[in-house]
């Protein structure tokens, strides 16, 4: 996903007033922010940057966005890696989620959710590629799984994690620009539409990526069920320009060209509050 692009959402973009999802102007102030709150990473600011953002919502689809105008547009190439995880602690963190028993791990969930809704599909050749892996938790349980796995992240650190630690064939680059070869019997992106500039964007190029009767799997944090906890809940964290509504997620499966196969809000072993979509270019599972 290289630069998400974060950088355009400076002044002069209709950012404020206009939902990227349904481009409804209608939508009204849900949370301000003047102090970073508890569970946010602490993000470096420039020196004497006040710390000031906004979420809105959308009156028509319900979609939240996160509106700022603080520099942060490193913040996926080395800042968000270094704030989350140290230089060297990607690797560190995948053990620690590893060790996690399968009742309190989100990945051991998800990888079961995946593999029970894909096996209807009987694909010949099972081949995923993640977008913005991050730990890797999900593609390494994919490969145990029996997956040919491949991971797109624009962060060199990521990349060199699953490729060298975990033996997953990883390109690093801006996923909107990369060439990748495909096409995949199914691309995912676990928790990785809310750090865009443009989700739509993101997801519409996995289009040209899975396979014709392939599927693309879509994880993003649930505002409604979070907002209902207030504004710290890490749902509406910095580092999330969007946070979806049911609505919001099923207009931009569609916007972006897919048909939703599935749809449910659930919360996680985490407590995270999330959102997940099975979507397919053509409508039935049977393609
Ligand atoms: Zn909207």
């Amino acid at each position: 996903m290289g630069n998400p692009g974060l950088s355009d959402r400076g002044l002069g973009m209709d950012v404020n007033t206009k939902c990227p999802i349904c481009e409804s102007t209608e939508s009204k102030l849900v949370f301000e922010y003047h102090k970073p709150p508890p569970e946010e990473s602490q993000f470096s600011l420039k020196n004497g940057e006040k710390y000031f953002r906004q979420v809105f919502q959308c009156g028509a689809c319900g979609h939240y966005r996160s509106v700022h105008e603080m520099k942060i547009d490193q913040l996926y190439k080395k800042s968000y890696h270094e704030a989350n995880y140290g230089m060297n602690g990607l690797h560190k963190a995948f053990k620690r989620i590893q060790a996690l028993p399968p009742e309190s791990s989100d990945n051991f969930y998800r990888t079961k959710r995946v593999c029970e809704f894909t096996s209807a599909k009987a694909f010949k050749q099972k081949t995923l590629l993640d977008v913005g892996s991050n730990l890797g938790v999900f593609p390494y349980a994919m490969k145990k799984n029996g997956w040919t796995c491949e991971v797109v992240d624009p962060s060199p650190q990521v990349v060199k994690h699953a490729s060298k630690t975990l033996g997953i064939p990883a390109t690093q680059g801006d996923f909107l620009k990369v060439p990748l070869k495909g096409p995949y019997s199914l691309v995912t992106f676990n928790k990785v539409l809310e750090h865009v500039s443009n989700p739509t964007a993101m997801l519409s190029r996995s289009s040209e990526l899975v396979a014709q009767e392939g599927i693309v799997y879509v994880e993003v944090p649930d505002g409604e069920s979070a907002s209902q906890e207030g504004k710290n809940r890490e749902e509406f964290t910095l580092d999330h320009s969007h946070v979806f509504s049911f609505e919001s997620l099923k207009r931009m499966s569609q916007n972006a060209g897919f048909q939703i196969l599935s749809m449910e809000r659930l919360q996680e072993p985490s407590s995270k509050y999330t959102l997940l979509a099975f979507l397919s270019l053509t409508e039935s599972i049977n393609g």
